[in-house]
């Protein structure tokens, strides 16, 4: 008979466990940090400041004296919590006007708002798709997306990244079901932005819907941040765009836009929103003022961008491999496990937080630290990451660096 106990046996001999157990014992364990102070471009870990180069708060509005006002108002005018589900009573008419401006920022009919970019994945796959579709996914989408996947029990087919002739292949192969495509805008670890362009016309020539998963395009991306879609002029060839608060707009919480249509099925069957707690006023009013602000300075984006660019081009000056990185997201490839460790340790002691990714986060041998940049980093802070990386280029080991 199964008791509680053979459930908690898989804990015994986690192999996750004891990789961790070993990076604690030599200090090179990266993940759970606690930081004790962030003004967004600058944090404290364990007493020390450091150059934040590893935040998805690219617009740098987490310290925005207008979003934290908004959030703190919106405290002291709803509470702090909506303790209900939109579909009772947790909606707020801030959120109605979260979804109202959202709609008309990505240029679609209506949108919907969730409380983590997660469940907005989670939800709006879940409503839409079953047992009789399949859904086409990148092989570098986010994983939010495939535990959509796995809970709508759809079909499930993955193309190889960014190839929109193999997207082709996959869609003849089931040529009969009816298909939905998804791609993230901006891929999480890459920071390389989707063939929009190809993706939505070998979808369209194939009657298949196109689903964009925008959670790093959003703000930084586009005309005035206003994502992939509308960096590639395809926002009416992409039937629903998804994306989150929790990075450019520097709060928590997720959007679903697409057709009056469509969102307002999604705003019946998505379970993720209906059986859950609605976003926060807080959160709510934070993603309003930073939307705000992002429509009033537009140079922002810019200068995420410039930042980016310049870090790519100076470290491939230096061998560095930034993979086919465009964005304000900027890999660079470690390789293996003991590298990727090794590394990040180096740039701390320097006064540079970077992201170490490893297996299974990303496949074997892609190991990477992940870096990003902000709108507010100064110059002088984007020397001092650049001045570490070449301080520590021997150690991405010889033949592990593009010459
Ligand atoms: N999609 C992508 C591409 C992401 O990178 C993330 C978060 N890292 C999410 C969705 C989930 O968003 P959230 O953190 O708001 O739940």
């Amino acid at each position: 008979m199964t008791t509680v106990n053979d459930v908690f046996n898989v804990v015994a001999d986690d192999p996750a466990a004891e990789m961790a157990a070993l990076g604690r014992a030599h200090g090179i364990y990266p993940y759970f940090l606690p930081l004790e102070e962030s003004e967004g471009t600058e944090v404290v870990m364990e007493g020390k400041r450091l150059v934040m180069a590893g935040s998805n708060n690219y617009l740098g509005l987490t310290a925005h004296p207008r979003v934290r006002a908004a959030a703190v108002e919106a405290v002291q005018r709803f509470g702090t919590s909506c303790t209900g589900s939109r579909l009772l009573n947790g909606t707020l008419a801030i959120h109605l006007e979260l979804e109202e401006r959202l709609a008309r920022f990505f240029g679609k009919e209506d949108a919907l708002v969730f409380a983590t970019g997660y469940q907005s994945n989670v939800g709006a796959i879940t409503a839409l798709l079953g047992p009789a579709h399949i859904a086409v996914c990148d092989k570098e989408v986010h994983a939010c997306i495939l535990d959509g996947v796995h809970m709508a029990g759809s079909q499930l087919a993955r193309f190889r990244h960014n190839d929109p002739e193999d997207l082709e292949a996959v869609l003849e192969l089931y040529a009969d079901t009816p298909a939905m495509v998804i791609v993230d805008g901006v891929y999480s670890m890459g920071g390389d932005l989707a063939k929009l362009p190809e993706i939505v016309s070998v979808a369209r020539r194939r009657g298949a819907r196109v689903y964009v998963d925008d959670a790093h395009g959003l703000g930084v991306v586009g005309p005035g941040g206003r994502g992939t879609a509308a960096h590639f002029d395809r926002v009416r060839d992409v039937d629903l765009i998804v994306s989150t608060f929790s990075k450019s707009l520097a709060s928590v919480g997720g959007v679903v836009a697409g057709s009056a249509e469509v969102v307002d099925f999604i705003r019946h069957h998505a379970r993720s929103m209906l059986f859950s707690a609605a976003l926060p006023p807080s959160n709510t009013a934070a993603a309003l003022a930073a939307l705000d602000v992002l429509e009033n300075e537009p140079d922002r984006p810019i200068r995420t961008q410039r930042h980016a660019d310049r870090v790519r081009r100076e470290l491939r000056a230096m061998g560095y491999d930034c993979g086919t990185s465009e964005t304000s997201i900027v890999p660079v490839f470690t390789r293996d496990e003991s590298t990727t460790a090794a590394a990040w340790k180096e740039l701390l002691d320097r006064g540079v937080y970077t992201n170490p990714v490893m297996p299974p986060g990303v496949a074997p041998g892609r190991g990477m630290l992940r870096t990003s940049y902000m709108a507010t980093h100064t110059e002088a802070q984007i020397d001092q990451v650049i001045a570490a990386f070449a301080d520590i280029a021997d150690i991405v080991r010889p033949g592990q660096v593009e010459s």
